[in-house]
């Protein structure tokens, strides 16, 4: 009994020596997440800074037959676009409750808005006039709403622009008794074909629903009322457009942008870490579309670790790094720092670094690590797994672990 109270003492003495002399190593949910899940991708509340906002980049393609009366003329559809990107910028900004989410779900900012992005010259609003290209049926023997035809006559920047095109039923689909001219869309690759936006008459606010679904699928996302790998999602019927007082719609209505309702507001934490997963993946197509606020250092945007974090994902930082007195940082997975930038450890302060890859995402130089010494001694950093270090000077003392 005495023996095995004495080891335990001696173990307990030695852990209580290693915390002492290597710190705590920083756990929290996410530490148990790598680079690849979209846990590790989720806006942290506490620490907006973390994760700057992303900026996806758009323009607009008003498609017209060639005598003009068939969509908006070009006063009437530059300002209707830029209307509908404002209003959908507004529905990015606002995020509530999912109604068909467990209990306690939490209701996180989406995190990203959209950027009118013109070319030199122009406003990013084109007009074309086209009698083959100008329509879009969704479904029956002319259906071509897959065909990207139009992309690929029209496109401008696809491979870094997210391209939409505003189509519209054809006069014939209309006339049929059977199609519905109702608001259509389709997401292929960096562009979006839609259609039945002029024709409603509308205004462009009640439109942005539609622009922020189909973006939702360039995203990754699938329909929310299916199986789509989000467990805080349920599969239901997707029968009830607006919420009632009597069943079934009382009970089964929904508010989530990737269902068919009259709201398509909520995001749940999980469509939103898989939306920032994809647009902080390398070789996403999305992220190609991200305005590159990440390349070089800009004012401000310092970030200043001062209590225990761990980054789990990818993350891209538009300034300086630092781990102050008290502050444990762990980084699991990509960090990229603006060109000039620089990780700073004080003294009493720690970095975790675990199998993580340091860098300047634009190929960009910055200036590595710095742990500036006080009374002799420096900030701790500590090597998990084997770091990778580009773009920057060979860091100085990194102590294996
Ligand atoms: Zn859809």
């Amino acid at each position: 009994m005495f023996g095995i109270k004495k080891c335990c003492l001696i173990a307990g003495l030695l852990c209580w020596f290693c915390i002492g002399l290597f710190g705590q190593v920083p756990e929290s949910p996410e530490s148990r997440f790598r680079c690849g899940d979209w846990q590790s991708y989720l806006p942290d509340t506490l620490h907006p800074d973390h994760m700057p906002g992303r900026l996806l980049r758009v323009n607009f393609h008003i498609m017209n037959s060639r005598d003009s009366s068939h969509n908006f003329r070009p006063e009437a559809g530059r300002a209707y676009c830029k209307r509908l990107l404002e209003s959908a910028n507004r529905q990015l900004d606002t995020n509530i409750r999912n109604w068909r989410s467990p209990e306690g779900t939490a209701v996180l900012p989406k995190n990203y808005r959209y950027v009118l992005w013109p070319q030199p010259g122009d406003d990013g609003i084109y007009f074309h006039y086209d009698d083959s290209l100008y329509y879009l049926v969704y479904v029956g023997k002319n259906q071509n709403n897959y065909n990207r035809k139009v992309l690929d006559k029209y496109g401008i920047g696809l491979d870094s622009i997210v391209n939409i095109f505003i189509q519209v039923h054809p006069d014939d689909s209309i006339r049929s008794r059977t199609y519905k001219a109702n608001l259509q869309g389709i997401a292929l690759g960096t562009a979006l074909k839609v259609a039945g936006l002029y024709e409603q008459g509308k205004d462009a606010f009640g439109h942005e629903a539609l622009l922020n679904h189909e973006v939702g699928h360039l995203l990754s996302l699938s329909h929310a009322w299916m199986e789509d790998g989000c467990p805080d999602t349920d599969k239901h019927p997707n029968k009830c457009w607006e919420w009632t007082e009597q069943p079934p719609c009382r009970d089964q209505a929904t508010n989530n942008m990737m269902d068919y309702n009259a709201y398509q507001i909520a995001l749940t934490p999980c469509q939103i870490g898989r939306i920032h997963q994809v647009l902080s993946t390398d070789k996403s197509r999305l992220r190609r579309c991200l305005v590159p606020t990440w390349c070089e250092l800009r004012e401000g945007r310092d970030v200043v670790i001062r209590d225990s974090v761990v980054w789990s994902g990818a993350r891209d930082l538009e300034g300086n790094l630092t781990v102050a007195a008290g502050g444990s940082l762990r980084i699991a997975c990509r960090l990229s720092m603006p060109a000039a930038a620089k990780i700073t450890v004080e003294k009493g302060g720690r970095l975790w670094l675990d199998g993580a890859l340091l860098q300047n995402a634009c190929g960009r130089s910055w200036e590595g690590l710095v742990q500036p010494k006080r009374k002799r001694k420096r900030g701790e950093v500590h090597e998990l797994k084997p770091a990778k270090w580009e773009h920057c000077p060979a860091p100085g003392v990194v102590q294996r672990k």
